[in-house]
This record gives structure tokens, C-alpha cells and sequence, in this order.
């Protein structure tokens, strides 16, 4: 009998409205292990807004988020026990810029997950070598430049060991000649079969890291689709347009 795979993440008829503004529209999409989902679409078009919804920072409209089928918008969920499993990535680091890169990497280790300093520490300065950071433990963020930054809190998500990690344009705040770093950190995770969802405009990073792209278009998903389809055969006129801004 074949494995039958389940998917680790479902979003069922996803909206969201902030007053009579719908920004999301009634979205489906799953994610399974290993996959590396980017999410393509301009300025405005919900991106943040789905990502936020899956993390809990903001609450869907209607809707269901199913983590291993259990809806997480339903009471009694323990959100910081989900965001350990579904860690998220932001656009503006969102580091502590009182503590160290070190105790950065911790905190949530000792917080959440409950583990002791030394696992702790172990485990932050794991994931630090990982990103290439680990000479940095005991500075402080503002001495870091944003591709340093950036990945210390890829550092972050990863020491908690999550499921899955969620990226917010996670190079759009840096400098053109540190987006590399990033990008190169994130194509390594993506090798090695972490789940990944990824709202970026690095259309090249897109195409080649990904294993489905979704294009959102005014809270709609209006086309998705294999990344060899999507950028080299877009179906749909919006996706065309876009697509072409890039050229
Ligand atoms: P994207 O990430 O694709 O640029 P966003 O999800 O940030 O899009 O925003 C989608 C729309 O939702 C925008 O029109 C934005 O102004 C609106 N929006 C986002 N967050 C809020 C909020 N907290 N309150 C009101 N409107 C919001
Ligand atoms: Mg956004």
C-alpha cells in the first residue's frame, strides 16, 4: 500500500476583513513536509496578511488553519507552542535589541520549549554556526548589519526546531549587496527538505527554490502552479503583468 502524506498546514476559505475592507478572499492552500511554497504578488495584495493569519498575529475573518487538522483559530489553542512549530521570519528582523545574538537564539528555547541554559546554548549556537553567525554571540543587533541581523533570526526560528518556518519578505529591508546572504542561508534550509513558506519579490530565488508558487492578486490566489510553469507559462493575464515588472 502506498504512504498516504498529510498535509502538515491546510488554509480552508481563509478571509479577512479589517472593517469593510476584505483583503483576503476566501484562500485555500496546503502545505506537506518538504515542500518550499513562494508567494509572489504586488504591494497590497494580502501576502502579509495570509502570513499573519497563519501565525496567529492576526485573527481570520472566517475560515479555518489546520495544523495536522486541528484548527489552530479555535479557543484554547496554545499559540506560543504553535509559532515554536510554525516559526516566522520578518521583513524588519524583529530581534530583541536588548540581549545578545546569543540570548536572541535562547530565549525562546528556555521560554518555550522549557529547556535548560546549557541545551539552550547549545542549541542557539547550532543554528548560529549554521547561518554563519556564531562569532557574533555576544553582539548586540544594532552592531549588526541587516543581512547579519536577518540571519540571526533565521537562527532564532530554527533553534526552537520548528515544523515549518514562514518568511515575510525577508530580504526587502536590506541592502542590495547583502540579500545574497539571506537568500543563500534560505536556499540551503530549502535543500535540506525544510517546509518553507516564503513571500518574496526575488523572482529568481522563486523559480529556482521552490517547488509551487502562489501569485495573490487582491486577496485571491489567481494563479499557482509548479515554478517552471507559473514564470515560463503564466496562464492568467494578471500573472503576465506582473511577472513582467520584473523584466
Ligand atoms: P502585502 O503584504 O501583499 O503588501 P498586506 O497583507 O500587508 O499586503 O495588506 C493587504 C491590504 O490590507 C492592504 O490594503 C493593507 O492596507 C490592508 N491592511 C493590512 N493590515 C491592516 C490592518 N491592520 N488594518 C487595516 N488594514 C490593513
Ligand atoms: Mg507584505
Amino acid at each position: 500500500m502506498s504512504e498516504i502524506k498529510s498535509p502538515i498546514l491546510q488554509v480552508r476559505h481563509l478571509s479577512k476583513s479589517f472593517g469593510s475592507h476584505q483583503v483576503l478572499k476566501d484562500i485555500d492552500f496546503e502545505t506537506y513536509h518538504g515542500n518550499v511554497i513562494c508567494i509572489i504578488g504586488a504591494s497590497g495584495s494580502g501576502k502579509s496578511t495570509l502570513l499573519r493569519c497563519i501565525n496567529m498575529l492576526e485573527t481570520p475573518t472566517s475560515g479555518q488553519i489546520l495544523f495536522h487538522g486541528g484548527d489552530i483559530t479555535e479557543k484554547g489553542t496554545n499559540i506560543n507552542t504553535y509559532r515554536s512549530k510554525v516559526g516566522m521570519v520578518f521583513q524588519s528582523f524583529n530581534l530583541f535589541n536588548n540581549m545578545t545574538v546569543l540570548e536572541n537564539c535562547m530565549a525562546g528555547v528556555t521560554k518555550v520549549l522549557k529547556k535548560d541554559r546549557k541545551t539552550a546554548e547549545e542549541t542557539a549556537l547550532k543554528y548560529l554556526s549554521k547561518v554563519g553567525m556564531a562569532e557574533y554571540i555576544n553582539a548586540k543587533p544594532n552592531q549588526l548589519s541587516g543581512g547579519q541581523k536577518q540571519r540571526v533570526a533565521i537562527a532564532r526560528a530554527l533553534a526552537m526546531e520548528p515544523e515549518m518556518l514562514l518568511f515575510d519578505e525577508p530580504t526587502s529591508a536590506l541592502d542590495p549587496q547583502m540579500v545574497g546572504e539571506v537568500l543563500e542561508v534560505m536556499r540551503e534550509l530549502a535543500e535540506e527538505g525544510m517546509t518553507m513558506v516564503i513571500v518574496t519579490h526575488e523572482m529568481a530565488f522563486a523559480r529556482d527554490v521552490s517547488s509551487h508558487v502562489v501569485f495573490m492578486k487582491d486577496g485571491v490566489v489567481a494563479e499557482e502552479g509548479e515554478p517552471s510553469a507559473l514564470f515560463g507559462n503564466p496562464k492568467q493575464e494578471s500573472t503576465k503583468e506582473f511577472l513582467a515588472r520584473f523584466r
